[in-house]
């Protein structure tokens, strides 16, 4: 049929439906009575990646060959499509633990990926991934981080900024100049360890949301790992960061999806029992409309996301596009949702008492990391499709 191949909607099997079945029940049983009090207290969810490590949910895009479950692209957005529709923080051991470890499965070396990836799918060690620097976010290329040669090793000295779940993972992607004068082809990847020497980490930043989540500085003073430890081939670890993005990004949609998931259903309870002049706000039209329109453009994200999955899955060649534009797009919604949100319960959608205010503050940071939505813009506008 003309144009069908454009028409690339993704259809979750059985398996995925049976999967999402699995992590709501975890999620609603193990991660969501805590999510309030991790948010209060600025905690790291520990109780969250207890349960998701027994039930083999942490990780679960890392290969079966490596000791993982060889989860999908789409299985891995449902699973943190899940979690982050009870705890936002949460969601972030799955989806950074990708991040962290897809520049090895992309590019790593065989011995590598058997080193790192499997105390990875075990539950031994958590990932993150180190790009980003003081003064170098939406110019990453502009890092001053450096990596140079010493016989068998590299020693790296610079600080990398706002790296999630930093001081609680064991392992790190870290980006590194080896080569100044080539810019991103002058910058390599390398595996850092919490436990090389020279290795130490900042004050956890005060944050306006997901704070579960521990944000943190990494300061490199000459750490000093084997050569072996590079990711891929000199100067190829801009690239191989960029690569790794384009899957990811589709995670931040996920974690986009879920967070607007849990307002909606949230404020779709609350305006059936809140009773204003003489009957349930649910009777009003005025906010009648209002949920429909949340539905409608959450229902439009999810579609763009779970599409972007497939082609992610496939490696399409234009995933860079899907990618930001998933991106983009879900978590211009969650904002949107979560804000609407917060109207529908009135005044107490405005207090702690209720979850949709923690809610609408976690689906900021969805706009801004794993690139602001201006620089997913930036990346659509010069991968626009055929
Ligand atoms: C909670 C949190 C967790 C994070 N986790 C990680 C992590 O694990 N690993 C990691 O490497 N990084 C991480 N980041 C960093 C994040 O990716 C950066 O904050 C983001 O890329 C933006 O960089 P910046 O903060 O330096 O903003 P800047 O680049 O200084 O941007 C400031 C503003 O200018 C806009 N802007 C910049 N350039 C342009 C342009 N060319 N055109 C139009 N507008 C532009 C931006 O969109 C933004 O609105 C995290 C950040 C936060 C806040």
């Amino acid at each position: 049929m003309a144009g069908s191949k454009d028409f690339d909607l993704y259809r979750p099997s059985e398996e995925h439906d049976e999967l999402r079945k699995v992590v709501r029940s975890l999620a609603e049983a193990k991660i969501a009575p805590f999510a309030a009090e991790v948010d209060e207290e600025g905690r790291f969810p520990q109780e969250a990646l207890d349960a998701l490590v027994a039930a083999d949910l942490h990780a679960v895009h890392v290969p079966e060959e490596f000791g993982g479950a060889g989860a999908d692209a789409l299985a891995t957005v449902i699973v943190i499509e899940e979690v982050a529709r009870v705890c936002a923080s949460s969601s972030l051991i799955p989806a950074v633990n990708k991040l962290g470890s897809l520049p090895v499965v992309l590019s790593g070396s065989e011995a590598l990926k058997k080193q790192y990836l499997s105390p990875l799918a075990k539950g031994d060690a958590m990932f993150s991934y180190a790009l980003s620097e003081p003064d170098a976010g939406s110019d990453a290329a502009g890092m001053k981080t450096k990596a140079v040669r010493d016989g068998d090793h590299w020693v790296l000295n610079g600080v990398k900024r706002w790296i999630t779940n930093a001081g609680v993972s064991e392992y790190y992607t870290v980006m590194a100049v080896t080569d100044p004068e080539k810019r991103s082809k002058g910058i390599s990847a390398f595996v850092v360890e919490k436990s090389d020497e020279g290795v130490s980490f900042g004050a956890p930043e005060k944050k306006l949301g997901i704070k579960g989540s521990p944000t943190r500085e990494i300061y490199l003073d000459n750490v000093r790992i084997p050569a072996d430890r590079m990711i891929g081939e000199e100067g190829t670890g801009f690239a191989t960061a960029m690569k790794t993005l384009d899957h990811t990004r589709i995670t931040i949609a996920a974690q986009a999806l879920g967070i607007a998931q849990g307002a909606l259903d949230y404020a779709k309870g609350y305006v059936q029992e809140r009773k204003q002049f003489g009957k349930p706000i649910a009777d009003f039209q005025g906010i009648q409309f209002m949920l429909a329109d949340m539905a409608m453009k959450l229902e439009a994200a999810r579609q763009l996301t779970y599409s972007a999955a497939a082609k992610s899955e496939r490696v399409d060649g234009d995933l860079t596009f899907f990618g930001a534009a998933a991106k983009c797009f879900a978590s211009d919604v969650a904002m949107e949702v979560t804000t609407d949100a917060v109207q529908l319960l009135g005044g107490y959608g405005y207090t702690r008492d209720y979850p949709v205010e923690r809610m609408m503050r976690d689906a900021k940071i969805t706009q801004i990391y794993e690139g602001t939505n201006q620089v997913q813009r930036i990346v659509m506008a010069r991968n626009l499709p055929k």
